[in-house]
C-alpha cells in the first residue's frame, strides 16, 4: 500500500461523502448512525461535516496528515469504502490537502 491511511485522512477532509439513505440507520438494515448524516436529495444523505467548507467528516478524529481514525470505521458507507490508498480519488484528496504524492 503506497500510503498509510491512519497518518492521512485527506479523503475524509476533502470530498462530500454522500450515499444512498438506506446505508444509514434511517433504514433497519443501515449501519451509518443517522444522527451523523443530513439528507441531500430524496434518496441520498451525506456525512455531516462534508457539506461545508472546509470539509471535515464529523466521524474523523485526529489531525489530517498526522494521525487520524474513523469513529465509525466498521459502519462506514460504501462511498468511504470505495476509496483505496493510492487510487485516483486518493491522489486527488492528498493533493488537495497538500500531502505528498508518489514521485
Ligand atoms: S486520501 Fe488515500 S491515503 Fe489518505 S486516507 Fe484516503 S485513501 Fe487513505
Ligand atoms: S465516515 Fe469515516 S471513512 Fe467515511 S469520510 Fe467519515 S471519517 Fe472518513
Amino acid at each position: 500500500m503506497p500510503f498509510d491511511c491512519q497518518s492521512c485522512g485527506a479523503c475524509c477532509a476533502v470530498f462530500r461523502v454522500s450515499f444512498y439513505w438506506s446505508e444509514s440507520t434511517l433504514h433497519p438494515d443501515g449501519a451509518v448512525p443517522a444522527h451523523l448524516v443530513t439528507a441531500v436529495s430524496p434518496h441520498h444523505v451525506a456525512m455531516n461535516g462534508t457539506l461545508q467548507t472546509p470539509v471535515r467528516c464529523v466521524a474523523l478524529s485526529g489531525e489530517v496528515g498526522r494521525c487520524v481514525s474513523c469513529d465509525i470505521y466498521p459502519a462506514r458507507s460504501s462511498t468511504c469504502r470505495s476509496v483505496d490508498a493510492g487510487d485516483a480519488q486518493c491522489l486527488r484528496a492528498r493533493a488537495a490537502a497538500g500531502l505528498p504524492l508518489p514521485a
